[in-house]
């Protein structure tokens, strides 16, 4: 039998409301149990109510994976390789081809597995285990992984829940057989080297494919910058639509770097495509009035707790208004925030404060989010964490 958390009588909401969290104040009594043990979830009839991952100390205690009234063997491989098998399937059906051989399997709470991060690249899986419970499940997540068809499966734990939580898994590789130290993928037919042992997160940005597609259609014939460039995803994407030049900015020596060897990889070297290891600040500070047809904005998230939430609507502020103030008259930017902390409404009142202080008419042309492979639970909007716009400036 497992064990239990038996939540406050007031709490029957809580359930209703299928948030994957429970917070400490919603138990009755916090029983002696193990970092990530599987626990069941009563209510104070002592009902079922659901199965999650138990987090002794945290203030989220737990993070709920199944919510029913009917028992299930949650204990079981079964269980944990169908979970993954489902979310494969999404992906083939509606993502996979032969264009595109790079995305995300499991998106923690938007596939009802909170705490895992799956990535696929090509033939290699990238995982990220971001609590205990995930991780304790690791010999059966790579098996399911492994009977999908993947040989190689790498696993990258994240420094700041390793902190949190004692994760114990090191980075390295946990297939039978150790991977290439880098994999090329494809995405909409570009090819990208994928540096995932060194390079930032997983290694590649995959949930903004869709954004990345998007400027390709606003690209021919125009000037580029792409700042906060990282390895080049959307300056690639713009190259090929045939973007008369296009500019990579990032501070990251490494990331600049590959960026050049991703365009070259594809086809394209200077003076078509130009990367500059800089401060995108400092850049767009001595970038010259009018340089650019089109500016892309990817900041990393500014705003990672509630605290820094002024100093990031600053930062998103100062970074549009310098693009607004200089793009060129008639000019598109693709303006994104990756905080999870700044909400759509918020972003977009930022953008607002930016248009007026540039004094120019600003049109929004369309909203962006993140793509299909990073899922949202309708009960965990949090998950929702990716906004873009695309404004023309004139
Ligand atoms: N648009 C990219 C992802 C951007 S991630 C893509 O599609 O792949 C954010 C990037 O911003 C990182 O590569 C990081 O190195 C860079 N960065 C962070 N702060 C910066 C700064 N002040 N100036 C320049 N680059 C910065």
């Amino acid at each position: 039998m497992l064990k239990q958390i038996i939540l406050r009588k007031d709490k029957d909401r809580v359930i209703h409301n299928k948030h994957p969290w429970i917070f400490s104040g919603a138990a009755e009594s916090l029983p002696p149990l193990e970092e990530g043990e599987i626990i069941q979830i009563v209510n104070h009839e002592r009902q079922l109510v659901a199965y999650a991952f138990y987090a002794p100390g945290n203030q989220i205690i737990a993070r709920v994976f199944e919510f029913t009234s009917s028992p299930k063997d949650v204990n079981a491989k079964a269980y944990w390789v169908q979970k993954i098998r489902t979310a494969f399937e999404i992906r083939q059906s509606f993502l996979v081809s032969e264009q595109t051989n790079a995305y995300r399997l499991i998106h923690a709470e938007g596939d009802f597995f909170p705490g895992l991060i799956a990535d696929v690249y090509n033939n290699v899986v990238v995982l990220q285990f971001l609590i205990k419970g995930a991780e304790r499940l690791q010999a059966i997540i790579v098996d399911a992984i492994s009977r999908l068809g993947f040989e190689y499966i790498f696993a990258k734990s994240k420094k700041v829940s390793q902190l949190l939580e004692n994760m114990d898994i090191p980075t390295g590789w946990v297939s039978k057989m150790q991977g290439p130290d880098r994999v090329e993928v494809l995405e909409n037919g570009a090819r990208f080297i994928v540096d995932f042992q060194e390079g930032q997160k997983t290694g590649f940005f995959l949930d903004q494919r869709d954004a990345r597609a998007l400027l390709a259609e606003f690209s021919a014939g125009k000037k580029v910058l792409n700042t906060f460039s990282y390895t080049g995803g959307f300056s690639i994407y713009a190259l090929l639509a045939e973007a008369e030049f296009v500019h990579s900015v990032d501070s990251s020596e490494s990331a600049i770097m590959l960026s050049e060897e991703n365009a070259a990889l594809n086809g394209f070297g200077a003076p078509k495509h130009e990367a500059f290891a800089e401060d995108v600040f400092d850049y767009l500070k001595k970038m010259e009035h009018g340089a650019y047809d089109i500016i892309v904005l990817d900041p990393p998230a500014f705003a990672k707790t509630a605290k820094s939430l002024i100093n990031a609507t600053r930062g998103y502020k100062e970074l549009n208004l310098k693009a607004m103030q200089k793009i060129k008259p008639g000019g598109i930017i693709f303006t994104f925030s990756c905080s999870q902390k700044v909400s759509r409404d918020l972003f977009r009142k930022i953008i607002f404060g930016a248009a007026a202080d540039s004094g120019r008419n600003v049109r929004i042309l369309a909203q962006t989010t993140q793509g299909l492979d990073h899922p949202v639970n309708i009960y965990h909007p949090e998950n929702e964490y990716l906004k873009g716009l695309v404004l023309q400036v004139e």
